[in-house]
């Protein structure tokens, strides 16, 4: 099955569909992304917080896959911010490769002021080919410009919490002017959109999941995914959404849910270190 690409800014480009490795745990994650790399997908999202990058190099080494099939996201811890260089030598090593293929800044961190020192790192990272394309994650609007107006490089993506019931369509708005591509994190809205009334009865009509119908809904919405999935079954069915298509009522549908359900911290107020 030949999974659609984005055209990234930089000319690079990126499955659409992959899988996410947040709290999957390092005892089982090696197991868990060699099972979705044999099953097709080629675009696993990682970060140095997660503490399984050595698990995901494993995993991608005894793959066979050749490194240009494959297409690997990892992300700047917010105390790394000042040390971008090393801290990605850090997780090449961990995950055993050359270069990643997408490296974020984590989050804005407000209180420390410190993303622009990230930024201008990060450009050098990705001028020597440690980084083939640079992002950010978790930035609203005005950091966005901000460090647009100070830097050289336009973000590759902006990964932001994004599922229907909070569908972000402002800030994607802002990506879309600004030529950056939206990877929506928690794209199930770690399961709390799975059992909303709309995504439920579309999704009984179509004969497929609700995680199969809000998965399909962000792809024909341009949004990048990566659900993250332990379990076998869900992995292989997450990624079993494109024999399918959601009708421009059924996706004007999901678009009206509506709310503000964030799952995960608000950037604003975010800076753990
Ligand atoms: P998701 O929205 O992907 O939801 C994951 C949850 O949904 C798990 O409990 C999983 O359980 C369950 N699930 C997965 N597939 C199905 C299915 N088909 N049917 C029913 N339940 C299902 O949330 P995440 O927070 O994990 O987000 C995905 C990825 O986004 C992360 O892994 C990470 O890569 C990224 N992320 C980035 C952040 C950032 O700040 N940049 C923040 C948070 C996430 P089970 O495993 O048992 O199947």
């Amino acid at each position: 099955m030949s999974i659609p690409t984005i055209t990234l800014n930089d000319g690079h480009t990126i499955p659409q569909l992959g899988l996410g490795v947040f709290l999957m745990d390092p005892g089982i994650t090696q197991k868990h992304v060699a099972f979705a790399l044999a099953n097709g997908y080629r675009h696993i999202d990682t970060a140095a917080s997660y503490g399984n990058e050595q698990e995901v190099g494993r995993a991608i080494a005894e793959s066979g896959l050749q490194r240009d099939e494959l297409f690997v996201t990892t992300k700047l811890w917010n105390d790394r911010q000042t040390d971008a260089p090393a801290a990605l030598a850090e997780s090449l090593d961990k995950l055993g490769l050359d270069y990643v293929d997408l490296y974020l800044i984590h989050w804005p961190t407000p209180k420390f002021d410190t993303y622009l020192d990230a930024w201008h790192s990060m450009e050098g990272l990705r001028a020597d080919g440690l980084a083939r394309s640079i992002g950010v994650s978790n930035f609203h609007e005005k950091h966005l410009r901000r460090l647009i107006a100070e830097s050289d490089v336009v973000p590759a993506v902006n990964q932001i919490e994004v599922h229907p019931t909070l569908a972000q369509f402002d800030l994607i708005a802002v990506n879309d002017e600004l030529g950056i591509a939206t990877e929506a994190w928690s794209p199930l809205g770690r399961k709390a959109d799975l059992d909303n009334e709309v995504i439920v009865r579309i999704a009984e009509r179509q004969g497929k999941s609700p995680a199969q119908v809000i998965l399909r809904w962000h792809i024909q919405r341009g949004n990048i995914v990566f659900p993250k999935s332990q379990n076998p079954d869900r992995l292989k069915q997450n990624f079993d959404i494109f024999d399918f298509e959601l009708s421009d009522d059924d996706v004007l549908a999901i678009d009206g849910i509506g709310g503000e359900n964030r799952v995960g911290p608000d950037p604003e107020t975010f800076n753990r270190h």
